[in-house]
């Protein structure tokens, strides 16, 4: 759960040596804390990986932007030479703001905007990726307009159940984004891109969905795509290059959990490609992959300071202890929204006092503002101790909302025993900037 300069030494948490203590004195709380070597090291082990698995047939690893993305992590990327996936315009500009190259970008959304396609179209991102026949109709216009052939890909729905929760479950057939292969919409994608000599097909993506474990779900997602593949080439007489499985590699959260490696799935993956091809006698194609979580989420942990803790009788006389933290569900929205599960310990100090059910709660006016529903801490918690939860890198600054007029937390970034901000701590005039007197 921890990242990899994670330490306890004498069971207070330090990041690169760094005491919690002193990152909360120098930081403030609640703050992220970022390993960046830990990042750079998990980007690259995809990258490599999937060079390793797959040679001259390796496509792009596209860091999911909307898992975590501002301009530092943006230039990290750059440097790398990874790829990066944005869908929205404000992904993109941070995207070209960090000075990723525009042929390293590749464009989601269900709903894109005319002005993002514009801006991505005239940027000159690698690929789009469609998601409507509207939207053929404007990439269309839009490269008519620019002068160029834009490469794009068709999203499918391949139907697939993957095991995680329905909300993060994106391939099943009830579902907003992509074309469903099934029902023959996405033959009608083909057709379509092809009245436009201003696009270039270039293969087909799927997304199964997020916090996914194994590869069975990605294996049997390219079986349906690369079949799909197959009658494009029966009709057309020429070969798609391209097919891209997504990412949604999961990662742990709780002790028990398994962080999904690159070389965990990367191998069966490859089986799985190399069976369609002989399957349908086509060429190996370009295979790409868009892992978000599994990049970032491991890389950091969040710092809080507890506020007040309170014993409350439940059922049958059993006490439980509410610790209050002086964040929340602004700053971690994934247990309210999807029951996500999270872990938790006291980072400034080692505790030997017994352990007491506890749950882990925000300072929001809301009942529903838990961090932890349930959990084990040292019966001796206090106002003043520090908490540090895990693994929130992914899904957590780039959720985080006002709620409250609660100002979002900084993220510090800290490597080879410094740290540094690489987004600034939210203030209360920043709330304000936005609001017209009267
Ligand atoms: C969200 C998303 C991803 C990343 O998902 P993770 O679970 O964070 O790996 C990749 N591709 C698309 C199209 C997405 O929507």
């Amino acid at each position: 759960m921890w990242s990899k300069n994670v330490s306890f030494d004498g069971g207070a948490l330090h990041l690169s040596g760094i005491s919690a203590a002193h990152l909360a004195k120098e930081f403030g709380t609640p703050a992220f804390f970022l390993d960046e070597d830990a990042y750079r090291s998990r980007a690259l082990a995809w990258q490599h990986g999937l060079q390793a698995e797959f040679g001259a047939q390796a496509g792009t690893i596209y860091y999911a932007a909307k898992s975590f993305i501002c301009t530092a992590v943006a230039q990290w990327i750059a440097e790398i030479g990874v790829g990066i996936d944005v869908c929205t315009g404000g992904e993109l500009a941070a995207a070209l703001a960090g000075g990723i190259n525009p042929q390293k970008i590749e464009l989601h959304g269900n709903n894109k905007s005319l002005s993002e396609i514009d801006r991505a179209v005239s940027a000159g991102v690698k690929t789009i990726v469609m998601d409507s026949l509207f939207e053929i109709e404007r990439v269309a216009a839009a490269a008519k307009k620019h002068g160029v052939r834009q490469a794009v890909m068709l999203r499918l729905t391949p139907g697939i159940e993957a095991h995680t929760h329905e909300k993060i479950s994106t391939a099943h057939e009830d579902v907003k984004f992509g074309f469903s292969i099934a029902s023959g919409a996405a033959w009608t994608a083909v057709e379509a891109v092809a009245q436009h000599p201003e696009l270039e097909l270039r293969g087909v993506h799927c997304h199964i969905g997020s916090q996914i474990f194994g590869s069975e779900a990605h294996e049997i997602a390219t079986d349906r795509l690369m079949a799909f593949m197959a009658k494009y080439r029966d009709v057309y007489g020429t070969e798609l290059p391209e097919l891209d499985l997504g990412g949604g590699f999961g990662i742990a959260y709780v002790a028990g959990d398994v962080t999904v490696e690159p070389a965990d799935v990367l191998p069966q993956i490859h089986a799985a490609v190399k069976q369609a091809c002989a399957t349908h006698n086509l060429a190996m194609p370009l295979v790409s992959l868009e892992p978000g979580r599994n990049i970032v989420g491991p890389t950091m942990f969040t710092l809080y300071e507890v506020g007040t803790v309170k014993d409350v009788v439940i059922d049958g006389g059993k006490v439980r202890k509410y610790v209050s933290v002086d964040g929340g569900m602004s700053d971690n929205i994934r247990p309210s929204l999807y029951d996500a599960q999270y872990s938790a310990v006291i980072a400034q100090r080692k505790s030997s006092a017994p352990l007491q059910l506890s749950r882990l709660v925000g300072k929001h006016c809301e009942t529903g503002d838990i961090i932890i529903n349930d959990l084990q801490l040292p019966s001796d918690i206090a106002p003043g101790d520090l908490i540090a939860t895990p693994a929130t890198g992914a899904y957590g600054r780039s959720m985080a909302s006002n709620y409250n007029h609660v100002p979002r937390p900084p993220v510090i970034a800290v490597n080879n025993g410094k740290a540094r901000v690489i987004v600034r701590r939210e203030n209360e005039a920043d709330l304000l900037a936005l609001d017209v007197k009267e």
